[in-house]
């Protein structure tokens, strides 16, 4: 073999833009942290991540903020945690990174039990929303610091942080303070601290939210980008659902310290396993609408839809049928549900309907957190084929994506 390939995919991240994933490096693969960078003593090959009904309570609190969490992250993927405000995305996050007690379950990084290690024997580093550089140094010293403490060699930090730099873009930026730099190249700075380390897992939380609209957007593909060249294992917080769809190999959902569903991204938005999935993921959210379970079956409006016997033997009085605003068959032709057209929003190519049930016994569930604010039916319709503001039209779900979620439970039948 090439010596100097060997000398880069064995101990330099150097191998990018096109190095091999570690699973591929395999045969070469001499256990190293899982960056490409040199090998650490004690360090195993296999970084998954499990979260084993990982539960915290914290003191004075009635409930867990983190509900017997089991999450088995596989060695290399990119598993983001996402929810709303308060789910346990963070404590989740630090009960992995040894900041938050674990009170009952374990938590294991490949065939270590971590549960009672302290952060520093982890082996994680980790990008936090507030990544507050120190002012006084430069970016070398900045990325260098950790390593510094440890007191790895002055030769080898300088190797680690050019190395990390280079695939960070930051090469020309090593002399600078952080005050000269942009926004973006500061959270680049964050992300080199974290490399140069070496560890088997990142955690990430919310390592975006300081950055503006445009250049999250152009972050979040980079961080994706960076996470599956280095291969190594990743957990990221999240409140946003695009950012959880877009860079996840695998999503988690999290609703009051307790995972909904664990799945790809496609996965959650063809198959959400409860309402509260449907409802979350995809933009806008997916249409939910009650309807009564009759002797006859089930009815859109007066469309009828076609769900199996047996399924809705299984459910109560009222089911919540949902549809995607793409997946919507409008017409004018007195067949589905009643609408009135509230506004069109033309993009284009495609134009949004939000309307109304001109029904108002019919209520869309998941509505905003202000539940006086009737939630808008929403269809995506062809642009340059648009029902006009005030005219009444009629929806129904087509039948080959449509869900159905048991009222009562919420979950999908
Ligand atoms: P998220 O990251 O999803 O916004 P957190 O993990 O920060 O949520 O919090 C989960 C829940 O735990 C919330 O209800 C929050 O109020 C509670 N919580 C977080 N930290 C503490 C703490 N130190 N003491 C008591 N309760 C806490």
């Amino acid at each position: 073999m090439d010596a100097r390939y060997r000398r880069r995919t064995r101990h330099g991240i150097l191998a990018a833009p096109l190095a091999p994933t570690r699973r591929e490096l395999h045969p070469l693969y001499d256990g190293s942290s899982g960056t490409f960078l040199p090998v650490k003593e004690g360090n195993d090959a296999m970084a998954t991540v499990k979260f084993d009904k990982a539960t915290r309570i914290y003191p004075g609190n009635d409930t867990p903020s983190v509900d017997r969490l089991d999450i088995d992250v596989e060695d290399g993927e990119f598993l983001v945690l996402v929810g709303p405000s308060g789910c346990g995305k963070s404590t989740s996050l630090r009960m992995l990174a040894g900041l938050e007690e674990v009170n009952d379950g374990k938590i294991w990084i490949g065939d270590r039990d971590v549960t009672d290690l302290s952060p520093k024997d982890r082996d994680v580093a980790m990008v936090f929303q507030n990544y507050a550089l120190y002012p006084h140094m430069t970016v070398a010293d900045n990325m260098g610091f950790a390593l510094k403490i440890a007191g790895v060699d002055k030769s080898e930090i300088r190797k680690r942080v050019e190395e990390a730099a280079q695939i960070l873009d930051l090469t020309d930026y090593l002399e600078r303070k952080p005050k000269a730099l942009s926004g973006g190249q500061r959270q680049r700075v964050a992300m080199g601290r974290a490399i140069v380390r070496s560890p088997q897992v990142f955690l990430m939380d919310e390592p975006l939210s300081n950055l503006d609209a445009k250049l999250r957007v152009q972050t979040r593909t980079q961080i994706a980008s960076l996470q599956r060249r280095l291969g190594v294992t990743t957990v990221y917080v999240t409140h946003d659902q695009i950012e959880a769809m877009t860079m996840g190999d695998r999503i988690a959902l999290l609703k009051d310290g307790i995972l909904q569903q664990c799945a790809t991204p496609r996965e959650m938005y063809d198959r959400p396993n409860n309402v509260f999935v449907a409802g979350f993921i995809g933009s806008p959210a997916m249409n939910l609408v009650s309807v009564p379970v009759e002797t006859d079956g089930v009815k859109f409006g007066s469309h009828p839809v076609d769900i199996e016997r047996d399924s809705l033997a299984k459910a109560g009085s009222t089911v919540i049928v949902g549809v995607r605003p793409e997946d919507v068959e409008v017409t004018t032709n007195q067949d589905g549900l009643e609408l009135q057209v509230d506004v069109v929003e033309e993009l284009g190519a495609d134009a949004y309907v939000y309307a109304t049930p001109t029904d108002e016994r019919i209520q869309l569930e998941g509505g905003s957190a202000d539940e006086s604010l009737a939630k808008p039916f929403i269809a995506r319709v062809d642009g340059r084929n648009v029902p006009k503001a005030g005219s009444t039209i009629y929806v129904y779900p087509k039948q080959e994506h449509m869900h159905v979620f048991d009222k009562e439970s919420g979950a999908r039948i």
